[in-house]
């Protein structure tokens, strides 16, 4: 079982850093801080984990698909006003392996930040609706997109600057991928 880890938006935010909260956070900082981090910590567990940052979606979805990952995992930070909170998760439509993975992962992280309202509603403004649909849609494997707090409220801005809970982010989110394995 080998996973590909999908840090959203381009790498250095060049050209397109994401969403950008309202002190200057960009979300492809957070997104490759916590991307780089999942990574590590699986393969400290033993887990094939490869990384990928790029602005191609067509060249995420084909390195997913021609290297035969088992798993694909993006994360992404959310973004809509200064209000929208909470932790939301995203599959392709339909019961497929994608949303037992997506119930892990929401799983551990709702266990490990008690405080965060978690989503479920897709009938928001998320801006990355369309970017997260092409990488489910595009990667033959079972995959979900993780929407990390709303970088566009400030206290969740807030929070995603905290190191502390981007590292618990990215600890959840490898038992989440162990969890899926077992
Ligand atoms: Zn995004």
């Amino acid at each position: 079982m080998k996973i590909l880890i999908n840090a959203g938006h381009a790498p250095n935010g060049v050209p397109d850093p994401g969403a950008v909260g309202p002190t200057g956070l960009r979300e492809c900082d957070v997104t490759a801080k916590v991307g780089a981090k999942v990574q590590s910590y699986l393969r400290n567990a033993g887990v094939e984990a490869d990384y990928i940052q790029n602005d191609s979606l067509e060249v995420i979805c084909d390195v997913c698909n021609e290297y035969k990952y088992d798993l694909f995992l993006s994360i992404h930070c959310n973004s809509f006003n200064e209000s929208a909170e909470g932790i939301e998760v995203y599959t392709t439509p339909g019961w497929t392996q994608s949303d037992t993975f997506a119930d892990c992962l929401m799983k551990q992280m709702s266990d490990t930040f008690p405080n965060l309202t978690v989503r479920s509603d897709w009938s928001d403004g998320d801006i990355d609706k369309e970017a997260g649909l092409y990488v489910l849609r595009g990667t033959a494997c079972p995959a979900a997109l993780f929407e990390l707090p709303f970088i566009s409220n400030p206290s969740e801005e807030a929070w995603l600057r905290d190191e502390h809970n981007l590292d618990e982010a990215a600890r959840a989110m490898a038992r989440a991928v162990t969890d899926f394995m077992q």
